[in-house]
């Protein structure tokens, strides 16, 4: 099964899957009877003696599948009334004596055949396959393959300034004057995002042709107003705009929206763990999360839980409460034993109902509780929010909040993989040090918010230059480091004087005062300094931009030159 690089599926594949969750409901469906013959021996041997409490067990466990089951394959009625039954087992073993067995059993057979009349003529729901967004869109945010932005601004000026500066962030950018402009251009042709100025006039005033194209397009659309009030911004809600912004536009601002669109479209696949004894179900349950582009493993002995977690590395486990031989708070409480696996949820999807057990579990060491039978959109939203959530709380400890690149930290301990990475591999790895020239003169000519937006600029450029397998980090202040894995000295230093260039021409302006920032940077490769470990690697890179600060600022040095 593929996912193309979004994780989302394609029509085609959508179609297989919703065909593969057809193939397993009639199976599901199909293997009723035998389920129901099953649970008739039970109840037939039911003979009021001590070992009716372990027939009642098993019958419990038979009803308490086909609740869960049953609602997910589509036997709504099916599964109504195999939890009513369920409920009705359990308050007989909760009782302190057994119950009469003639009507223990007769209220059973009772049980079964309005199991088997809604088992069998049931009216199956067509499958309810969430396949996400179908948005074509795609991109690559490699330091190679620019992403194509389309702007639509009526003032040339304008218009001009902002293609330039997005330009210098690595965009290309191609600029209509009007609105309608963009009928033509879709033939043939569609960018990865849309910025349109609306000038004074509100959301709605955007033509109906417009609002076509916009359609049409499918990609991400950010809006540019004279107002930000209430209406106007409710006017771009109501267009589909993932953003909006105010005049006049700061191209730094503008990057970083784009760049939370982009960053949000490109997000790696949710992994996640399904731990059920219910094969079918959990059959069904992988495939409805593949079909919405997730990475999903099914686990059905529990005993291999630590083992399965280790290898797999879910992002999420979704674990059955009720298993024979171990239970899902019982797993809960062991991977919770593993202090690197304290932040990982750990969600019960289960056909418990009952309030206090819920509690109870949850309080074993999972974070929630989904109550099956679960409808199949209802599933893949539950865990994508949780999902996200937990990476959003991810990036929060090991990202820097103003410019979303590693901290301190982090980025030391990027440095030491990445270099003991590259000596077993035999590879070259460049450490390159950051620092914004004289950057205090622009705080204290600016103030102290203007040098932010400058520091995120340059974590923009830093971000867009360098490859996927590059890693950034702000070191301190206004100081960053980069790693380049498999980059010898030569190439480090022509990509570093790349992105000095590039920040150099960028312009950014407050009060309507125009101004320009330098940068300096030191860099130091594992194979010119032989047998250097992340720390030497870093020291001297450092060495290397106090040379450069020294020879005038502006430039890119070598370690040792
Ligand atoms: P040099 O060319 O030698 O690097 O000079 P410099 O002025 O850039 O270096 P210095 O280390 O003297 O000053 C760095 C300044 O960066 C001082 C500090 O106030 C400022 N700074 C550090 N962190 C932040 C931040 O998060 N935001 C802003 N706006 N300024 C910061
Ligand atoms: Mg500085
Ligand atoms: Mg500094």
């Amino acid at each position: 099964m593929t996912a193309d690089a979004h994780g989302e599926l394609t029509s085609e594949l959508a179609n297989d899957i919703a065909v593969e969750i057809d193939r397993l409901r009639t199976h599901y469906v199909g293997r009723l009877p035998e389920e129901f013959i099953a649970l008739e021996v039970q109840i037939a041997a039911l003979d009021g003696r001590e070992k009716d409490r372990k027939l009642l067990e098993n019958i419990h466990h038979c009803l308490h599948k086909l609740t869960g089951s049953g609602g997910t394959f589509g036997l709504a009625a099916m599964s109504t009334e195999a939890r009513e039954a369920e409920n009705l087992v359990k308050s007989w073993l909760e009782a302190p004596h057994l119950i009469a067995v003639d009507a223990a059993r007769a209220a059973l057979l009772g049980v079964l055949s309005r199991l088997r009349e809604a088992g069998t003529h049931n009216t199956v729901t067509p499958s309810a396959v969430n396949t996400t967004s179908s948005a074509p869109f795609s991109h690559q945010a490699t330091g190679e393959q620019r992403l194509n932005l389309w702007l639509v601004e009526p003032d040339a000026q304008v218009g001009e300034e902002l293609v330039r500066a997005l330009t210098q962030f690595g965009y290309q950018v191609r600029r209509f004057a009007q609105p309608y402009e963009l009928a033509a251009a879709i033939v043939g042709a569609r960018p990865d995002a849309l910025i349109i100025d609306i000038g004074d006039a509100a959301g709605m005033a955007i033509s109906d042709t417009v609002s076509h194209t916009l359609i049409t397009l499918n990609c991400p659309l950010l809006l540019v107003s004279e107002h930000g009030d209430f209406e106007s911004r409710a006017s771009a809600a109501r267009l589909g705009a993932s953003g909006f912004l105010v005049k006049p536009i700061d191209a730094a601002r503008l990057v970083d929206h784009l760049e939370r669109i982009f960053d949000a479209q490109q997000a790696l696949p949710c992994r996640v763990l399904i731990v059920d004894d219910d094969a079918p179900l959990a059959e069904h349950f992988r495939l409805v999360l593949c079909a919405a582009g997730m990475e999903v493993d099914v686990l059905s002995e529990p005993a291999r839980i630590i083992e399965r977690v280790a290898t797999f590395r879910p992002e999420l486990v979704l674990l059955d409460v009720n298993m024979p031989g171990h239970s899902g708070p019982e797993l809960a409480t062991v991977i919770r034993h593993h202090d690197e696996w304290l932040s990982l949820p750990i969600v019960y999807l289960s056909a418990e109902t009952d309030l206090s057990k819920q509690i109870k579990a949850l309080n074993r060491g999972a974070d929630d509780f989904i109550t099956k039978p679960v409808s199949d959109p209802q599933l893949v939203a539950a865990v994508r929010v949780r999902v996200a959530r937990s990476r959003q709380l991810g990036e929060l400890m090991s990202k820097d909040s103003l410019t979303g690149l590693l901290k301190h930290s982090r980025i030391k301990e990027k440095i030491v993989v990445e270099v003991g990475r590259a000596r077993r591999n035999g590879t070259p790895v460049s450490v390159a040090m950051i620092d914004i020239d004289h950057f205090k003169s622009v705080n204290d000519t600016y103030g102290h918010a203007v040098g932010d937006s400058v520091i995120k600029a340059i974590a923009h450029l830093l971000r867009q230059r360098l490859r996927k397998s590059d890693t950034v980090g702000r070191y301190g202040g206004e100081e960053f480091v980069a790693v380049l894995p498999e980059c010898d000295e030569a190439t480090a230093k022509q990509i570093l004087d790349d992105i000095r260039e590039r920040f150099g021409a960028l312009r950014f302006r407050h009060d309507g005062i125009e101004f320009a920032s330098t940068l300096s940077a030191g860099v130091a490769c594992s194979t010119t300094l032989s047998a250097a470990d992340g720390n030497e690697l870093l020291i001297a890179a450092d060495a290397a931009l106090y040379t450069a600060k020294h020879a005038g600022r502006n430039q890119v040095r070598l370690a040792g030159e």
